[in-house]
């Protein structure tokens, strides 16, 4: 498993919680999932608010927009790249 560049700690990203975990990549799809790995931008998550309720991130465009613009802005920085390195290797910006 990868490092991520996004959280230290092994606890829900949004609660602090670090019960009933679920691994979540911030993008997802075939290619941009093993990028997301690869790169780190992954997360914890409270099953709750991963798959398992309507307000879990999978169906929650608001938070997942949120947290794709908080992983795109960190992998910027942490990689010293710009948006348009960005969209080359994930398709789109979301800033
Ligand atoms: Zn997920």
């Amino acid at each position: 498993m990868s490092k991520s560049i996004l959280q230290n700690k092994k606890e829900c990203y949004i609660t602090g919680t670090t019960y009933n975990l679920h691994k979540h990549h911030v993008f997802e799809g075939t290619a941009n999932r093993k990028l997301s790995e690869q790169d780190g931008l992954w997360l914890w998550l409270r099953g709750d608010w991963h798959n398992l309720s309507d307000y879990g991130v999978h169906f929650n465009k608001e938070l997942d927009l949120k947290l794709k613009r908080m992983a795109q802005r960190r992998w910027q920085e942490y990689y010293n790249k710009t948006k348009e390195d960005f969209i080359k290797r994930y398709g789109k910006s979301y800033i």
